[in-house]
């Protein structure tokens, strides 16, 4: 009975320390006093008390001298690893380097200090970018309009592009010193936003200058004289820079570019320099067709060791003005019918002096690191918020559609068929724009969050996309039929752009997140990597022994932690006590799940090792756990930072419940999968002990968030908030926003004429081919309604008529497809076919 007590004590004892992470010299303390409690009170066998005694001894021994426990221990491991490390080429070396590890190493902690998220501040426009967001990005809305741009056009007219360059929206990341706007990260984001409710080419011509490409690169690497030369040109538009990486047989392995360059002396402006003569075939490069600054990425060889005893000097990055002589640029490809402009360009032995090299010759072959460090930040930024934006015009013309199309006498989007993928648009709409601001939030404090970012590009364009198919779903034959009252086909055809660009989603989901997530963000494995890299073998074996037995401490904390949070639901977590009372829970649980993740990775590393990285189904459910914890914890500080709004929260609650079910899908996903089945077995037990605690979001919380879409609300304001909304005809999202309007008044009003109809005081029956007004004119007669209400249901339904048209053409769609486009210019009668 003692024994049996005793152990029992000894294990919740262990299991305490290993929950708080206790530290080598407690454990030994622990055990010491454990061992001389069980002398004192025969809890144990003598014959097993002096056995555990004599291991305490030469375990003590071992561990508490550094020198031994490295000669003893971390020298072998470290061997072993050095053996079972797949050898790491410079180019992945610098993209696992690459930018800064922020909230992402908390949540691979396994114990995640939310005080740190909650203390962010708040991102916020300064008074300058406020108005420049209510100015003249309106005004550049109001200018642009997506069909005229698409089909008269195929480009922007030459009036917006003049707009553009005089406005500096070329120059927004270039710093006033330099002639550019200087805004910070997320007022850039809002910028991009808004555009892309109104216009993608607008948005994407915008977007690419400030994103990875010249003016970034100069700005982080050029040399002062190239900085002074170029950037004032770039920021006022003088220079079109396009940046060119893709080759036909590099796309997702840039780092595998064929295109080269050797060192070697030739001509320039009449003088005989030392330069490159540069070989390339690129495609695919946005602004390409119309840029004047062609920002290169080639590898660089030195054959004739002009420059030292090295050949291969590696990726280097040049700018090389487009009208130069050799460069062949101006075609251009078709993206998914986008008119962007986007295009191939090529080269061949084409010479450029030294000093076109970004940052000089210095930077020769650096060029890979400069550019993961560069997209470390800026995939952040581009197609979140461009994707974000296209999220918003879908959220608020959808929401406003669903109201005002009635079928069956009911308004389609309160059909529960309806709703459901209305919960999931607005759902995903506020966890996407909170992991838009809170992602920017972190780069304007100087955070470059490789793997966040990342995460952020992943998840956002695929939930635009879920998006964009939810809403043509709801909006029917109208997101169809192409013209310019087509709010969302343009969005539905192009978006896989977005899917593709800056890190293709499937290679993003399979190889980056998890594959850069597990050595960024662990706090032990950079540094053992690193270890087994360093020449010096002191220094190896002392960073090596420090990282491993802290590593070895890690995974017994997360395995006491994970054990723990299962069994007691988590309910005993910490949590800030400032933090709303209705998220308490979700804290808890995405601190359970935390420490879940970390565990699960150590195991999935410790036992695949290498093959981990071929295993990318495995990787990449590992790297949703990891995305999904992030996107929740973006969403409750999203909360947080809104003032706690009640009237948000089912969209708060719709959009925690649906990733934290996704997340337990994905723990399960490899757990089910795991190789070893003994472990897997073990796995399971311990992560989710008493079965697993998430659903999905509930049909009322669904039911709550699809209501508010199709209500105006300040709820529904908040959610769409970068949305621009034309008062000019030609601008449907402006046009469902009136009807939405007419309709809330209309309806109280159409009620009473039903119940009237139905008590006997108002006479129903209609003849052929009469609408309401028949009906408005008899209930005015009777004192049903007063003039105003009559007025109202008429105007309502004029509306309703204008925003559920589509647009018809003759049957020579070719020449016909100008017409509509040109009326767009002025406001338009109710129809075309009316106006016929
Ligand atoms: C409209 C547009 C604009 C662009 N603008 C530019 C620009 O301005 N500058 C520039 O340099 N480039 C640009 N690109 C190129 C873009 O970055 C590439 O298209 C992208 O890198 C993918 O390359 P790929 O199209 O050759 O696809 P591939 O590399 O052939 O990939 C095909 C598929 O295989 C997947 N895949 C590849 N490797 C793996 C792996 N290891 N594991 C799992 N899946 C994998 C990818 O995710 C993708 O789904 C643009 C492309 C487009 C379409």
């Amino acid at each position: 009975m003692l024994t049996a007590l005793f152990l029992l004590l000894l294990l919740f004892g262990a299991l305490a320390l290993a929950y708080v992470n206790a530290s080598g010299r407690t454990w030994g303390l622990a055990m010491a006093a454990a061992l001389a409690a069980s002398w004192l009170v025969h809890a144990l066998p003598i014959a097993l008390n002096l056995l555990l005694t004599a291991a305490f001894v030469v375990f003590a021994l071992a561990l508490a001298v550094p020198l031994l426990r490295r000669k003893l221990i971390s020298d072998g491991v470290l061997s072993a690893f050095r053996k079972l490390m797949p050898p790491m080429s410079q180019t992945e070396r610098d993209a696992l380097e690459a930018g800064t590890v922020w909230w992402d190493g908390e949540l691979f902690s396994g114990r995640p200090d939310w005080r740190r998220l909650l203390d962010a501040p708040r991102p916020a426009l300064t008074d300058e970018e406020q108005r420049f967001l209510d100015h003249e990005v309106d005004t550049l809305c109001g200018m642009t309009s997506d069909w005229e741009t698409t089909n008269v056009h195929k480009d922007l007219p030459p009036h917006v592009w003049q707009y553009i360059k005089d406005k500096g929206f070329l120059g927004m990341i270039i710093p006033k010193e330099y002639g550019g706007l200087g805004f910070s990260a997320f007022a850039h984001s809002e910028v991009i936003t808004r555009l892309s409710t109104r216009c993608g080419t607008t948005a994407v011509t915008v977007m690419v200058p400030n994103s990875l490409g010249p003016g970034e690169l100069l700005l982080h690497y050029g040399t002062e004289e190239q900085k002074r030369y170029y950037l004032p040109r770039l920021a006022r538009g003088i220079e079109v820079p396009c940046f060119a990486l893709t080759n036909p047989s590099a796309g997702s392995d840039a780092a595998a570019m064929p295109d080269y360059a050797f060192v070697c002396w030739g001509e320039h402006e009449g003088r005989r320099v030392l330069g490159l003569r540069v070989t390339w075939d690129k495609r695919y490069i946005t602004l390409g067709p119309v840029a004047t600054l062609l920002g290169l990425a080639f590898r660089a060889f030195d054959p004739e060791n002009l420059l030292g005893d090295k050949e291969d000097l590696g990726i280097t990055c040049a700018l090389i003005p487009a009208a130069h002589i050799g460069v062949v640029i101006g075609r251009r490809h078709m993206p998914l019918n986008a008119v962007f402009q986007n295009g191939p360009n090529s080269g061949k032995d084409v010479f450029i002096p030294m000093d076109w090299v970004i940052g000089g010759q210095p930077m020769l072959g650096r060029g890979w690191g400069m550019l993961m460090e560069c997209l470390a930040a800026g995939r952040g930024i581009s197609l979140p918020s461009s994707n974000t934006g296209m999220a918003m015009l879908a959220v608020r013309g959808v929401g406003g559609y669903a109201r005002v199309r009635t079928q069956f006498k009911t308004a389609i989007g309160k059909f529960e068929g309806i709703e459901e993928p209305l919960a999931r648009m607005g759902g995903n709409l506020y966890m996407m724009d909170a992991t838009r601001v809170v992602t920017a939030g972190a780069i304007d404090q100087g955070e470059k969050p490789a793997v966040l970012t990342a995460i952020a590009k992943y998840h956002i364009t695929e939930r635009a996309r879920q998006i964009i198919n939810d809403g043509m779903d709801v909006i029917g034959g109208k997101g169809i039929c192409m013209g310019p009252a087509n709010f969302l086909g343009g969005a539905y055809m192009q978006h896989p752009v977005a899917i593709t660009v800056e890190g293709a989603n499937i290679l993003t989901r399979s190889l980056i997140i998890f594959g850069q997530g597990a050595i960024r963000c662990h706090p032990y494995v950079l540094q053992e990597i690193k270890a087994t890299r360093d020449t010096n073998p002191e220094q190896a074996s002392i960073a090596f022994d420090a990282a491993l037995f802290g590593h070895l401490r890690f995974v017994i904390s997360n395995f006491a932690r994970t054990l723990v949070m299962g069994w007691t639901g988590s309910h005993f977590v910490a949590v800030p006590a400032e933090v709303a009372p209705d998220t308490r829970r979700y804290y808890q649980q995405l601190t359970r799940f935390s420490a879940a993740l970390a565990l699960l990775a150590d195991v999935s590393m410790g036992t695949l090792g290498g093959a981990l990285k071929r295993k990318e189904k495995l990787s990449a459910r590992l790297g949703d756990i990891l995305s999904l914890l992030y996107l929740c914890s973006a969403t409750l500080k999203r909360f947080e930072m809104e003032g706690r709004q009640a009237a948000d929260a089912p969209l708060m609650h719709w959009a925690i419940w649906d990733a934290m079910f996704k997340a337990q899908s994905a723990f399960e996903g490899v757990i089910s999968n795991f190789p070893n089945r003994v472990i897997a077995f073990a796995l399971r037990r311990i992560i989710f002990p008493l079965g697993r605690p998430y659903v999905v979001p509930s049909d009322r919380i669904g039911q709550e968030v699809a209501r508010l879409l199709i209500e105006p609300s300040a709820t529904r304001d908040r959610l769409t908030a970068g949305t621009y909304i034309g008062v000019q005809d030609d601008d449907p999202i402006g046009l469902i926003e009136r009807a939405l309007h007419a309709t809330v008044i209309a309806e109280p009003v159409e009620a009473r004429l039903r119940a009237a109809v139905k008590d006997g005081r108002l006479d129903g029956s209609l003849p052929p081919g009469a609408g309401i007004e028949v009906l408005a004119d008899r209930a005015l007669a009777a004192g049903i309604v007063s003039v105003e209400e009559a007025r109202a249901l008429l105007a309502q339904r004029e509306l309703v008529a204008k925003v559920i048209r589509v647009d018809d053409f003759d049957k020579d769609l070719g020449a016909s497809l100008l017409q509509p486009a040109l009326d767009t210019v002025r406001p338009r009668p109710v129809s075309h076919r009316a106006a016929a």
